[in-house]
């Protein structure tokens, strides 16, 4: 299987648009601002909260870092005028980090100044390990001019749980996730039940403590033993939400568990950047392939 996805992962950023566009597909809210706010507001209707991402990641330009701040800016006016329950998602290497850290603090601190003013939460999301550290210190000066201000930590991160204990405070507002890119051994759990055990003790750690927990995984394994766990330790519902991303399939699972009344959010990307968005993903972690390969048949077979 491995050398399969590394493959597909290889070949795939060589074909046309056109016969990556169903791989991409199912991930991707729209290609445009309408689709996705449409999209977004059918998905409140049935109960899901989301939270919208520009795709893009790593610009060349601090030109091009700016324009994205202000992209994100307008997509918080449109948060707020369109009455949508979102939150928004970004890189810092979107928004220009890996070019020049003061042009990303400095998008940063406008979009954090923006939601502010409209009061809608932010999450900074946690990109490889090179950047750990800048997100945290980027992610604390935002924290402290607008407290909605969240960010991710990732449970095969050997140095995560520390990370953790050091920023919990009543208004941290962590998303948990397993971590999506390619890590040495020598930071990061290699082993699957490894990091399911982590990703357990940040949650439990985080929820003992004093934050807010986004729980982020499809992995129903997980997902059960938190909401076990959850239950019999009767933590409030308003300290935690299960977050997925968007077009991943999960059975009856997230209605299920809305009907239990836990909060659901959706991680929505949206943007004409998914061609280069997939092949990322596809380069970083080839295994993506067998998800999404898997998926779509999972999909065809459901509809057949
Ligand atoms: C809301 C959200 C936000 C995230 N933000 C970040 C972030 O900021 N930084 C970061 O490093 N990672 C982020 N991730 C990705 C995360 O780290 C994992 O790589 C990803 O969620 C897969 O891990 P899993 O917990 O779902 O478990 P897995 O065991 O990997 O997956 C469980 C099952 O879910 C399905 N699945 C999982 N992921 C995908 C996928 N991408 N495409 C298709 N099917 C899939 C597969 O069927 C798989 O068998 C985020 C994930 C979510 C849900």
């Amino acid at each position: 299987m491995k050398i399969f996805n590394n493959l597909i992962a290889a070949i795939l950023p060589h074909f046309p648009h056109f016969l990556v566009r169903p791989f991409a597909k199912p991930y991707v809210a729209g290609e445009t601002l309408t689709e996705a706010i449409k999209h977004a507001k059918e998905l409140n209707q049935s109960g899901y909260k989301v939270t919208l991402d520009i795709l893009g990641e790593h610009v060349q330009t601090i030109a091009e870092a700016d324009l994205i701040c202000k992209a994100y800016c307008a997509l918080l006016e449109d948060i707020n005028s369109e009455r949508l329950d979102s939150t928004i998602s970004f890189k810092l290497t979107h928004v220009g980090l890996e070019l020049n850290q003061k042009a990303a603090i400095a998008n940063t601190l406008t979009i954090t100044e923006k939601a502010k003013s409209l009061d809608i939460p932010v999450t900074i999301d946690m990109e490889n390990s090179p950047y750990t550290d800048a997100t945290i210190n980027i992610y604390q000066r935002a924290h402290s001019k607008f407290n909605k201000v969240g960010m991710v930590l990732q449970a095969y991160l050997i140095r995560s749980l520390e990370d953790l204990k050091t920023l919990d405070a009543t208004n941290f507002h962590l998303r948990i996730c397993k971590g999506i890119y390619r890590e040495a051994a020598d930071i990061a759990l290699q082993n699957r039940e490894e990091i399911r055990t982590n990703f357990i003790n940040l949650t439990q750690t985080l929820l003992n403590g004093h934050g807010f927990a986004a729980i982020a995984t499809h992995d129903k394994v997980l997902i059960d033993a938190l909401t076990e766990w959850i239950e019999d330790n009767k933590i409030p519902k308003n300290r935690f939400e299960f977050q997925v991303l968007h077009g991943v399939p999960m059975g009856d699972r997230l209605e299920r568990l809305l009907a239990r009344g836990y909060t659901i959010r959706i991680y929505m990307p949206f943007g004409s950047a998914w061609f280069d968005y997939a092949v990322r993903r596809l380069k970083e972690n080839p295994d993506l392939a067998g998800y999404i390969i898997g998926n779509l048949f999972k999909r065809k077979t459901s509809k057949g």
